[in-house]
């Protein structure tokens, strides 16, 4: 088999475009199975990334990939659940993991570290990873995808190529595959944006809530405080675009809203900001399509919700950990190939949808919980096996049950008599 000048198979099973937590996921567990995957990303990890509270669906997948243990031992902050002041009244409530899962606690990271982490495994269980190599087109055999082009940062080749069974695109909200196979659904209630900074010398929540996330609403918004570290917090606003473009300066508008708030002020009262603002437009979006002949989408690349549950890691990784067993079925049963990435698209899709509705209908502060939660169980558990309360924790936690999102099954697609063949 000839190989380019990193030493990397001019011919793959799997080629995945970006290194984040959808990517990493799903080429380290395809590596597992032996599969010669690349992960081709576009930065140097480690790089910065939002996305620093995550939920117990995220600590699923890390079992499946071996990193339990790694993450426990790098200590990142333990996160047990969520503190609220929102809702009608301004009542502050709360939950714990524990109540409605198997896990005690997520964590809150800084995604330069974590992400580092999972690509690292990727590399470890085997899969070729090419830093600074950014996707450029894709190669088109008979309607099929059968590779892309892609430049490496110093190299003198201007365009490498490379060919392979498939091409999943794990680049996140670049879109670099959906950009040109598929269309953007915007969900037009959720046309958010979201600016945030970090502060030292916060104060921590009381007692067990200590590691929580703080969510707290505004009447045009919402902040989150997420303890990253001893004493630094990332904190950030969310409002619609309209209202954001109707008052002038991000800035300006965190620091007033901030002012109106009752906790977030309380743990920022001795604080000190410890960096600029950052800031993103935070659009909810579904693509058409999940799947075509030769690729797949996964994580923020095929679909994004609004971060006020924290659930896009999850989704991200929940869905890459689907989708690699599916892929390993079709390496040696292409005939199944349409069918097989069907059934992906509707369960990732469901299950999205499922997070994606509750979000909607979350956003109307004037209800109290006891309505989120009646919420969560009309969407997540009809048939009322669970408390409408523990229902809530369990899609909060990105493990709800009525759509579960961690293996689909497909066997009973691969017909007895059929060929096994792979085509790389
Ligand atoms: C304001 C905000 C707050 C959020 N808060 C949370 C939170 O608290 N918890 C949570 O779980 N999620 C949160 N999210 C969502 C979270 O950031 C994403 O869902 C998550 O990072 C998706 O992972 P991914 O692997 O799909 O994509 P990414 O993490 O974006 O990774 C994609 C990778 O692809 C690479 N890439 C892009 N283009 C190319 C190319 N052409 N060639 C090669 N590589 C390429 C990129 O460099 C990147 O490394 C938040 C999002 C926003 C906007």
């Amino acid at each position: 088999m000839s190989t380019n000048p990193y030493g990397i198979p001019d011919v793959l099973d799997v080629v995945v475009i970006g290194g984040g937590p959808a990517g990493a996921t799903l080429a380290g567990l395809l590596a597992r199975k032996n599969r010669n995957v690349l992960i081709l990303e576009r930065e140097r990890f480690p790089r910065y990334h939002i996305g620093e509270s995550l939920i117990p669906g995220f600590m699923r997948a890390m079992e499946e990939l071996g990193m339990t243990e790694r993450l426990e031992a790098r200590g990142f902050e333990k996160k047990a659940g969520g503190t609220l002041l929102w809702g009608a009244g301004r009542i502050p409530w709360g939950f714990s993991f524990i109540e409605g899962t198997p896990y005690k606690h997520a964590y809150h990271v800084r995604r330069a570290d974590l992400d580092s982490m999972l690509l690292d495994r990727a590399r470890e269980l085997g899969a070729h990873v090419l830093e600074e190599a950014t996707v450029k087109d894709f190669i088109e055999e008979n309607g099929r995808v059968t590779g892309v082009t892609y430049t490496v940062r110093g190299s003198e080749v201007p365009l490498h190529e490379v060919r392979t069974s498939l091409v999943i695109d794990a680049s996140g909200q670049a879109r670099v595959l959906g950009r040109k196979y598929a269309t953007v659904n915007w969900h037009e209630d959720l046309r958010n944006v979201a600016i945030w900074t970090y502060f030292d010398n916060c104060h921590r929540l009381p007692g067990a809530e200590r590691s929580n996330i703080l969510t707290e609403g505004l009447s045009d918004g919402w902040f989150w405080a997420i303890p990253i570290g001893e004493s630094t917090m990332s904190v950030g606003y969310v409002t619609t675009s309209d209202n954001a473009a109707a008052n002038g300066s991000l800035e300006d508008m965190f620091s007033a809203r901030r002012e109106e708030t009752t906790q977030v002020k309380e743990l920022l009262r001795d604080a000190t900001q410890a960096g600029g603002f950052r800031t993103a437009r935070d659009w909810s979006y579904t693509c058409d399509r999940f799947y075509g002949p030769g690729w797949a989408l996964v994580g923020d690349a095929a679909a994004f919700v609004d971060p006020l549950l924290s659930t896009g890691v999850t989704l991200a990784t929940l869905a890459a950990s689907a989708l690699s067993g599916i892929v390993d079925t079709v390496l040696d049963h292409p005939e199944i190939e349409e069918k097989a990435l069907e059934r992906y698209a509707t369960t990732y899709r469901r299950f999205f949808d499922e997070i994606r509705v509750f979000i909607g209908k979350f956003y109307d502060q004037s209800k109290n919980k006891e309505f989120y939660w009646d919420q969560a169980q009309q969407l997540a558990d009809p048939e009322r096996k669970f408390t409408p309360r523990v229902t809530f924790i369990q899609l909060a936690s990105g493990l709800s049950g009525a759509n579960p999102l961690f293996h689909i099954e497909i066997d009973d697609l691969i017909e007895e008599d059929a060929p096994t063949a792979a085509r790389a």
